[in-house]
C-alpha cells in the first residue's frame, strides 16, 4: 500500500463553475509519473498569483481536477531514478508545469522528472529559496533582462509596477541593491513604507500609469520598467520611456491588450523585453539563481516575509486574487 501524505487539494466537476479546496491526507499514487522519477519531501514552497488561479479553477492555468496547485517547492530528495540527483540532496523545483496540471508544492510530497530539478545553491537555505520562489527568479529575470539591454544605474529612474506584490517588491529590492533609482507604484498606501525600506527612492500612485491616453507618446520619464500589471499601464510606460529605454513585462493583474502605436519603437528606439519563468531553459535558471545565492543576494525580505502552513493557505489563495497580500508568503509545508 502506498503512503500518504497532507496537501492542499483542489477539486472540480465539469459543471461546478466553483472550486472546493480542503487540506487532506493523499496517496503518493495520485503522483504523474515520468520517465526517470525524483521524488521529493517538499519543505517549504510559496503563493503566487498564478497559484491562487489554478486554486480557483482558471483553466488557462489547470485543466484537470482534483489537483494539488503550487508552482514552487524546495525540498530534499527522498527517491530518484536518474543518476544526477541522491537521496538526500536539497533541491529546487520551480514552474515547467508543477502545480499547473501536475500535482505541486502544496503538499508534503511532490513527483517531478529530473529535468525539472535544480540542485539548491549553496548560499540559500530552502527557506530562503522559497522567499524567493518563481516570484524572485522572475524579477531577477528582468533585471538581467534590463542590464543585458544595456540598463546603467546612471540611467535614471527605473519604475516598478504592482510594487507591493510578489514579483514586484523583490524587484524593488533587487534594483535598489543594484543601484538603481527606483521608483515604485502601488495600488497600497499601506505599503509606501515598506517599499522606502526595500530601496525606493519615491513611491507612486497605481493611478499614475491607468488612465489610458489617445497620444502616441508620452513625456520621457523613464529610463527603464519592470511591469507586471500589463494593460494600460503597461502601453503608458511604454510611451513614456526615455530614449533607448526598455520595459520588461512579465504579468498582466491589469489586463492581456496592449493599445498602441509603433511610434515609442521607431522614434525613440525603446524595447519591450518579455520575461518568462516558466520554460526558462535550465541552463539560464542556474545561472540566475547563482546571481540570486551570491552577487545579488538580498538580505532585507524579512519584513515583506510572513510565513504560512498548509492550513492558512486558503486564506492566502483569496487574499492574492483581490491583490491585498504585500510581499511574499513562504508555505511552510509540514508545520
Ligand atoms: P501578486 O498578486 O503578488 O502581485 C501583483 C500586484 O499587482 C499586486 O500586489 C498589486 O500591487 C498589483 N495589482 C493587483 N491588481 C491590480 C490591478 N487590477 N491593476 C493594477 N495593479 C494591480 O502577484 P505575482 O507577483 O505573483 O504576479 C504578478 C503577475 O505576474 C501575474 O499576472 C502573474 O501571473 C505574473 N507572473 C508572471 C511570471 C512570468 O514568468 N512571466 C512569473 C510570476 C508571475 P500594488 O497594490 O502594489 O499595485
Amino acid at each position: 500500500m502506498s503512503s500518504t501524505f497532507r496537501a492542499y487539494r483542489v477539486s472540480k466537476t465539469d459543471t461546478d463553475t466553483a472550486t472546493t479546496r480542503q487540506v487532506t491526507h493523499i496517496s503518493e499514487d495520485t503522483l504523474a509519473t515520468f520517465e526517470d522519477n525524483i521524488t521529493i519531501d517538499v519543505h517549504y514552497s510559496s503563493l503566487n498569483y498564478k497559484d491562487a488561479l489554478s486554486a480557483t479553477g482558471n483553466p488557462g492555468v489547470t485543466k484537470t481536477y482534483p489537483h494539488t496547485p503550487g508552482i514552487d517547492a524546495a525540498g530534499i530528495v527522498q527517491t530518484s531514478t536518474s543518476d544526477k540527483f541522491q537521496a538526500g540532496d536539497e533541491v529546487i523545483v520551480m514552474s515547467y508545469d508543477l502545480g499547473m496540471n501536475t500535482p505541486g508544492g502544496f503538499a508534503e510530497v511532490i513527483r517531478v522528472p529530473a529535468s525539472w530539478v535544480m540542485p539548491k545553491p549553496a548560499g540559500l537555505s530552502l527557506f530562503e529559496s522559497m522567499v524567493l520562489g518563481t516570484a524572485g527568479f522572475t524579477a531577477a529575470l528582468a533585471l538581467d533582462a534590463l542590464i543585458s539591454q544595456g540598463l546603467e544605474a546612471e540611467a535614471g529612474e527605473v519604475v516598478v509596477t504592482g510594487a507591493s506584490g510578489g514579483v514586484g517588491s523583490i524587484a524593488v529590492a533587487l534594483l535598489a541593491a543594484q543601484g538603481f533609482e527606483v521608483v515604485a507604484s502601488t495600488g497600497k498606501q499601506a505599503a509606501h513604507d515598506l517599499l522606502n525600506s526595500l530601496g525606493a527612492s519615491r513611491v507612486v500612485g497605481r493611478d499614475a500609469f491607468s488612465e489610458a491616453s489617445s497620444r502616441p507618446l508620452l513625456k520621457g520619464t523613464w529610463a527603464a520598467a519592470v511591469d507586471g500589471v500589463g494593460g494600460v499601464a503597461l502601453a503608458n510606460i511604454i510611451k513614456s520611456l526615455k530614449y533607448g529605454g526598455a520595459v520588461a513585462a512579465y504579468g498582466l493583474v491589469g489586463g492581456a491588450e496592449l493599445d498602441l502605436t509603433v511610434f515609442p519603437f521607431i522614434l525613440r528606439g525603446v524595447s519591450l523585453v518579455g520575461v518568462d519563468s516558466a520554460e526558462c531553459p535550465m541552463a539560464k535558471r542556474v545561472e540566475i539563481w547563482h546571481k540570486l545565492a551570491s552577487d545579488w543576494k538580498l538580505t532585507n525580505l524579512d519584513a515583506i516575509t510572513q510565513t504560512i502552513s498548509l492550513d492558512e493557505l486558503d486564506e492566502a489563495v483569496e487574499a492574492i486574487l483581490r491583490g491585498e497580500i504585500l510581499g511574499r508568503r513562504v508555505v511552510d509545508v509540514r508545520s
